[in-house]
């Protein structure tokens, strides 16, 4: 992170892996906060959409109230991480939604949950990602989206062995069909917070 400050970053905790991220990004020396009501997130300067259930964190947001201050946030260009369902949240299209859920969108993607089917719910690889050097990232995948179609405004990060993307960047926004949260690598949390200490 540039500079001594402690920016307060929130976690989206509504459902989900949320303590895990709020470890990571204390251990790394943010101030990191859970964030479940708009009044949270106006404190803070960047959030993480942790990996959980979206089908869930969709109803939970809009019946809390949440859902248009997060599209608020995204629209202004606050900084939001998105891991596995919360990349889904993120993301403008989604596939292979149930019946009647929403995303919060603002990623110019097409995201498709649940994309490894029943045989291979879970698995973990080795993922090569330039912008965040040598070595290669593991990346542990748990009935995670794909990114089928990655929009003008988007870039990919990283791709599986056979082209399918799971990292991807468009200006403030970063997502990762992954969850760099239980594997000890730090990085895209690192990256992440200098994209909060740049904003
Ligand atoms: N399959 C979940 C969903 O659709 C995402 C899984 C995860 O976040 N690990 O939201």
């Amino acid at each position: 992170m540039a500079g001594s400050t402690h920016p307060t970053v929130g976690v989206l905790a509504l459902q989900g892996d949320f303590r895990e991220h709020i470890a990571v990004l204390g251990a790394l020396g943010a101030d990191a906060v859970p964030v479940k009501r708009p009044e949270e997130l106006e404190r803070v300067a960047g959030l993480v959409i942790p990996g959980g259930e979206s089908t869930v964190m969709d109803k939970l947001s809009r019946m809390f109230g949440m859902a248009e201050p997060l599209k608020a946030a995204v629209a202004s260009g606050m900084p939001v991480y998105g891991t596995c369902a919360g990349l889904i949240m993120l993301a403008d299209t989604l596939l292979d939604a149930i019946e009647g859920q929403q995303t919060l969108g603002g990623f110019d993607l097409v995201v498709r949950r649940n994309a490894f089917g029943s045989q291979l719910d879970s698995f973990e690889t080795d993922l090569d990602i330039p912008v965040l050097g040598d070595p290669a990232v593991h990346a542990v995948f748990i009935r995670a989206p794909v990114v089928e179609s990655v929009g003008a405004k988007a870039t990919t990060l990283a791709s599986l062995s056979d082209g399918r993307v799971v990292a991807v960047e468009q200006d403030n926004l970063l997502g990762t069909s992954f969850h760099p949260e239980m594997t000890g690598d730090t990085r895209f949390h690192e990256y992440f917070l200098r994209k909060v200490a740049a904003a």
